[in-house]
C-alpha cells in the first residue's frame, strides 16, 4: 500500500514538474514567435507604405489630366500609356493604370501585352469604387484580367477640386512568402473575414481560417476579389486558448501534434498575422522533465531506503554490542567467582600436597625403620659389651684399656647421634610455601647418602660421585633436595637387589646455566611403557606393603616448584638415569 502511494505520488510530482517545463517552453515559443510576427509586420509594412504614396502623384502629371478630360485624344493616350510604363518599371510595382469616372480603364502600363487593362470595365472592383466614393484605400485581391493576386492601391485624381478619375498601383507581395518558406514556423497572413491570402504553406492560400457567412461569400463573388477560388475552411481546431492572442490547434489530417498558434492584427489593413509553430521540442522538453523528475525521484526513494538499511543496521548492532557487553559481565562476574573458587581450590590442593611429601617421606622412614632398627641396635649393643668390659677393665685397673673402650664408645654415640640428627631432620615437616635458596648440592648428595649408607655397605653397592663443578649451588631448599635424593637413591638400590653388578654413580655439574644431579644405576632399566607412567601418583611395580608409588610422583613436583625438572632416562649399557635440572642459585648472587 505504502509502496503504492509513493508510485503514485511520484507520478504526480513528474507529471507537474513535466507540465511546468511544458508551458515554459510554451512561452518561450511564444515570445520568440511574437518577434517572429513583428518582423515580419515591419517588413510588410515597410513594402506596402513604399506604395502608398504612388497614386496620389499622378494626378501631377498633366498629359494625365488632359487624357481624362479628352477621352478620345489617341496620340495622349499613347504618351500616358509610355509614361506609366516607365514609372511602373522604376517604382517596381506590377501595374499603374488610370480610370475615368465611369470605371473604364484610360491608360496601363501594360498596354503593350496581350492582358492590358485598357478599356477594361472595373468599377466593380471595391479599391475602384471606394476611390470614385472619394476613398483612398488599399485592397488585396486577384486580378480579373491576370489572375494574378496583387495589393491594389487606388487614390482620386482631381484637377481644380473636382475628381477626373482615379489612379491605381497594383504591387506583388507575394515575394515576401519566400522569406517566411525559410521560417521552421508557419506564416499567414488573412484579411478581415479570415481569408488567408499569403502563406509559408502554399495549399494554405484563398482558405478560409472560419467558415464564411453567406452575405460575405456573396459579396466576395460581387467583388471577384479572390477571382474564381473556392475558399474553403482550413479546419484548424483550438484546444487551448493562451494568453496574448495565442492558441494550442491543431490542424486536419495531423491531429497528433498541436500547433501554437499567435496571432497579430494589423490594425489599419484589418488583416490578420498568424505565426504556427511546432510544438514537439517542447512536449519533448516535458518529456524528458517528467522523465527526470522519475530518476531524481527514485534516487531519492532509493537514498531514503539506504538511510534507513543503514540505521537499522547500526541499531542492531548496537543492540547486539549491548547484549555481547552483558553477557561479558556475566561471564566476568562467573569468572571471578570461578577464580575465588579455583583460588580456594589451590590452597586445598597445595595443603594436601605439602601433606603428600610429607607422607611420602614418612613412607620412606617407615621403609627405612627396620633398617635403623638393626644400624641403632648394632651400636648399642657393642656399647652395652664396651660398658661392661670398661666396668672390668677399671675394676682390673687396666685404665688404658678402659679408656680406649671409651673412646670407641663416645665415636660409636657419636656416630648414632649423627644418624638421628639426619632422621629427624629429614622427618621435619617443611612450609607449605618455601623460598629457594642456594644449597650446595655435593653437600645435600652426601646427606642423602648417608641416609641410605648402611644399605650401599650391606647390599655391597658400589657407589660412585663424579663432582665436574664442585661448587655448584642450586637454588631450592635442602631439605626437600635431599628427599628427592633419597628416594632415588632407594629407587636405584630397589631395582638393582637382583644384580650381580650394582653400582650406583651421582653426577653433578653445571651445563646450559643449569645445576645437573644424575643419578644412575647399574639395574634392569625402565621399560618404555612403565616410563610413560613413572611420575604418576600411586603407580608401582613393587610387591604390596614395599611400595606406595609415590616417591617419584612427589620428588617431580619438589622439583617444578623450584623451577626445574626431573625426568627419566634409559642408559645404553642398561639401568636407568635419573636427571634433577635445577636453575643455578650463582647467577642470582652474582
Ligand atoms: P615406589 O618406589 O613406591 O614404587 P616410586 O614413585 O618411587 O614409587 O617409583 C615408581 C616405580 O618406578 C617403581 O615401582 C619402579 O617400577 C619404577 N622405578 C623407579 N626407579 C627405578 C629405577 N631406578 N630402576 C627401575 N625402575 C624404577
Amino acid at each position: 500500500m505504502r509502496w503504492v502511494v509513493v508510485l503514485v505520488v511520484a507520478l504526480v510530482v513528474a507529471w507537474l514538474a513535466g507540465r511546468w517545463a511544458n508551458d515554459a517552453a510554451i512561452d518561450k515559443l511564444r515570445v520568440a514567435s511574437a518577434q517572429r510576427l513583428d518582423g515580419y509586420a515591419v517588413s510588410l509594412e515597410n513594402l506596402l507604405s513604399k506604395y502608398d504614396f504612388l497614386p496620389g502623384t499622378l494626378e501631377l502629371n498633366k498629359d494625365v489630366i488632359a487624357l481624362l478630360q479628352r477621352p478620345g485624344d489617341e496620340a495622349l493616350r499613347a504618351e500616358v500609356n509610355a509614361y506609366l510604363e516607365q514609372l511602373n518599371r522604376r517604382s517596381g510595382s506590377t501595374t499603374i493604370y488610370i480610370v475615368n469616372l465611369k470605371g473604364v480603364t484610360q491608360a496601363a502600363s501594360n498596354w503593350r501585352s496581350r492582358q492590358s487593362f485598357v478599356g477594361d470595365y472595373v468599377a466593380f472592383r471595391p479599391y475602384v469604387r471606394d476611390a470614385l466614393r472619394g476613398m483612398p484605400g488599399g485592397f488585396y485581391g486577384v486580378g480579373t484580367t491576370s489572375g494574378e493576386p496583387g495589393y491594389f492601391f487606388a487614390h482620386g485624381i482631381y484637377y481644380q477640386g473636382r475628381m477626373l478619375g482615379v489612379a491605381t498601383v497594383k504591387v506583388n507581395i507575394e515575394r515576401l512568402e519566400q522569406g517566411w518558406e525559410q521560417d521552421a514556423g508557419k506564416v499567414l497572413l488573412a484579411d478581415a473575414n479570415g481569408v488567408v491570402f499569403l502563406s509559408s504553406v502554399p495549399e494554405w492560400k484563398y482558405r478560409t481560417l472560419k467558415p464564411l457567412p453567406l452575405d460575405v461569400q456573396r459579396e466576395l463573388e460581387e467583388s471577384r476579389q479572390y477571382f474564381s477560388h473556392p475558399l474553403a475552411p482550413l479546419g484548424q481546431r483550438e484546444l487551448r486558448q493562451l494568453d496574448g492572442g495565442a492558441a494550442l490547434v491543431t490542424l486536419p489530417g495531423d491531429q497528433r501534434t498541436p500547433l501554437l498558434s499567435l496571432t497579430r492584427s494589423l490594425a489599419p489593413r484589418h488583416w490578420s498575422f498568424v505565426y504556427l509553430s511546432d510544438l514537439s521540442s517542447a512536449s519533448a522538453s516535458a518529456r524528458s522533465v517528467f522523465l527526470f523528475a522519475l530518476l531524481v525521484q527514485a534516487l531519492l526513494v532509493l537514498l531514503v531506503l539506504y538511510a534507513r538499511q543503514r540505521k537499522q543496521t547500526r541499531d542492531h548492532l548496537e543492540v547486539l554490542v549491548a547484549e555481547r557487553t552483558a553477557s561479558l559481565r556475566e561471564m566476568t562476574h562467573h569468572l571471578s567467582e570461578e577464580n575465588s573458587v579455583r583460588r580456594a581450590a589451590e590452597e586445598k590442593l597445595r595443603r594436601a600436597q605439602s601433606e603428600l611429601v610429607q607422607a611420602g617421606k614418612m613412607a620412606v622412614l617407615g621403609q627405612m625403620a627396620a633398617g635403623m632398627t638393626h644400624e641403632l641396635n648394632q651400636p648399642l649393643t657393642a656399647l652395652r659389651t664396651m660398658s661392661d668390659n670398661a666396668q672390668v677393665l677399671i675394676e682390673r685397673g687396666r685404665l688404658d684399656d678402659a679408656k680406649g673402650n671409651l673412646a670407641t664408645i663416645s665415636q660409636l654415640v657419636a656416630r648414632m647421634g649423627a644418624l638421628t640428627g639426619q632422621l629427624r631432620q629429614f622427618a621435619r615437616k617443611s612450609d607449605a610455601s618455601l623460598t629457594a635458596v642456594a644449597v650446595a648440592v655435593v653437600a645435600a648428595v652426601t646427606s642423602a647418602l648417608f641416609l641410605v649408607e648402611r644399605r650401599v655397605e650391606q647390599e655391597r653397592v658400589n657407589f660412585r660421585m663424579l663432582v665436574r663443578d664442585q661448587d655448584v649451588q642450586a637454588l631450592c631448599d635442602s631439605n626437600r633436595l635431599e628427599q628427592v635424593l633419597v628416594n632415588l637413591f632407594n629407587n636405584a638400590l630397589d631395582a638393582m637387589a637382583d644384580c650381580d653388578n650394582r653400582q650406583l654413580t651421582v653426577n653433578i655439574e653445571r651445563a646450559n646455566g643449569r645445576a645437573l644431579i644424575a643419578v644412575t644405576d647399574s639395574g634392569p632399566g625402565i621399560p618404555e611403557q612403565i616410563r610413560a607412567h613413572l611420575f604418576e601418583p600411586f603407580f608401582t611395580t613393587k610387591p604390596q606393603g614395599k611400595g606406595l608409588g609415590l616417591g617419584l610422583a612427589i620428588s617431580e613436583q619438589i622439583i617444578r616448584e623450584f623451577g626445574g625438572e626431573l625426568r627419566a632416562e634409559a642408559v645404553a649399557a642398561g639401568g636407568a638415569r635419573f636427571v634433577i635440572v635445577l636453575p643455578l642459585a650463582e647467577q642470582e648472587t652474582a
